[in-house]
């Protein structure tokens, strides 16, 4: 009360604290492992299993305290059979013999390879791996392969985008998107969203929302910004898609489609920045610039509380809070909106708070959304 909170495992915890100080190590561990598991389901795009695991990771992340005995996990939520037996394998013997196996596997370390590629999606690698290749010189140098152009940039520039982007890069960033915002469309309004506004250190790219106070201003928001960036010969690649928004549709209960509002994936060249801990595989190290990439989403103002809380993320956390408002609140929620099934009728907000509030729930800050 006044709202149920969505990560409330007080509950647990409390059951807890009688146990004996241990090492916060094996969460850890076991976090790993999970991380790998879920990412091998991803690889052979097993959604369901996938999915479990990174759950089962996320809960974990969430409690305050560590993890001794298979016992203290009974009453958790999001554990399964598979799950617990590698959670029991691994406080048992400190290690996860599936996990170790899989680690050393020709497989999984060439999906993780070529999946690294901006561009590459398990599709792609899955083909490049049953046509036999193994490394970036093989794909490369065999003819028969004909990469897109998010591919042959993401080789370009490989070792710029591999590496993570800083809190300083972001602020940078953050300055040059203002400023080519507000250079074509002075009143347009710029915010950071995605890891970044969660308060993480790194991330693998910064994401922005951009809009305008007036109603229909987005429109051509967007690609004002890109000619500007164009312009000042910063826009290494851009993946531009408009608009397909419609005012009508009821939230989609779907995650894992993408919104409708007109966005862009871009890569830009980041003036007086260096990569720290990427791999250059195609160009030198001393250029006094690098490449990062960037989202770029432009929902209508009077959307802009439902986009900035789908792309606060984290993707759990977005899982968990669509998943709530369906199953507790008989509400559907998405990017664009809320809609309340028992009244039928959809709920405006102009905050984030709002919906927190419609949903009956605390607020929590995007920093404690890290699930
Ligand atoms: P990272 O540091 O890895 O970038 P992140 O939390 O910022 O972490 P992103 O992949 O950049 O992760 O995604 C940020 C948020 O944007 C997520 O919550 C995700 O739901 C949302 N998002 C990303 N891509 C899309 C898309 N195409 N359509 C809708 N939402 C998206
Ligand atoms: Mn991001
Ligand atoms: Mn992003």
């Amino acid at each position: 009360p006044p709202g149920v909170h969505v990560l409330d495992i007080s509950w647990f915890t409390d059951s807890m604290r009688e146990g004996k100080p241990v090492a916060v190590e094996t969460r850890h561990l076991i976090q790993d492992a999970f991380e790998v598991l879920a990412e091998n389901y991803e690889f052979n795009e097993m959604d369901g299993s996938c999915l479990a695991f990174r759950r089962a990771a996320s809960v974990l992340k969430s409690l305050p305290m560590a993890v001794r005995s298979l016992r203290e996990t009974q009453d958790l939520p999001c554990l399964g059979e598979h799950t617990k037996a590698v959670m029991e394998e691994v406080l048992r013997c400190g290690r996860s013999f599936e996990v170790e196996k899989l680690l050393s596997d020709e497989r999984y370390q060439t999906f993780k390879l070529f999946t690294s590629v901006f561009g590459v999606g398990p599709k792609t690698a899955d083909k490049w791996y049953r046509g036999g290749l193994r490394s970036f010189s093989e794909v490369l140098a065999d003819r028969s392969i004909h990469l897109n152009q998010m591919q042959q940039i993401g080789f370009l520039h490989y070792g710029d985008i591999s590496g993570v982007v800083s809190k300083a890069e972001a602020r940078s960033l953050r300055n040059i998107i203002d400023e080519a915002a507000r250079a074509t469309t002075p009143a347009a309004k710029v915010a950071l969203t995605g890891g970044f506004c969660r308060e993480k250190e790194f991330g693998h790219d910064v994401d922005f929302i951009v809009t305008t106070p007036e109603l229909g201003g987005e429109e051509t928001l967007l690609p004002k910004i890109i000619d500007e960036l164009k312009k000042q010969g910063m826009l290494l690649y851009c993946d531009y898609h408009p608009s397909t928004f419609d005012i009508n549709k009821l939230p989609s209960p779907k995650f894992e489609a993408m919104d409708h509002y007109a966005k862009c994936f871009l890569i830009l060249r980041l003036e007086g920045s260096r990569v720290e801990g990427g791999l250059h595989i195609a160009e030198g190290d001393n250029r006094g610039w690098r490449a990062v990439r960037v989202d770029l989403v432009s929902p209508p103002v009077d959307r802009y509380a439902f986009a900035l809380l789908g792309w606060s993320g984290s993707r759990q956390f977005e899982r968990d809070l669509r998943r709530f408002a369906r199953a507790k609140r008989g509400m559907l929620l998405d990017n664009h909106a809320l809609y309340d099934k028992n009244k039928n009728e959809f709920l405006a907000a102009s905050t984030e708070k709002d919906i927190f509030a419609h949903l009956g729930l605390e607020y929590i800050e995007p920093w404690q959304r890290n699930a």
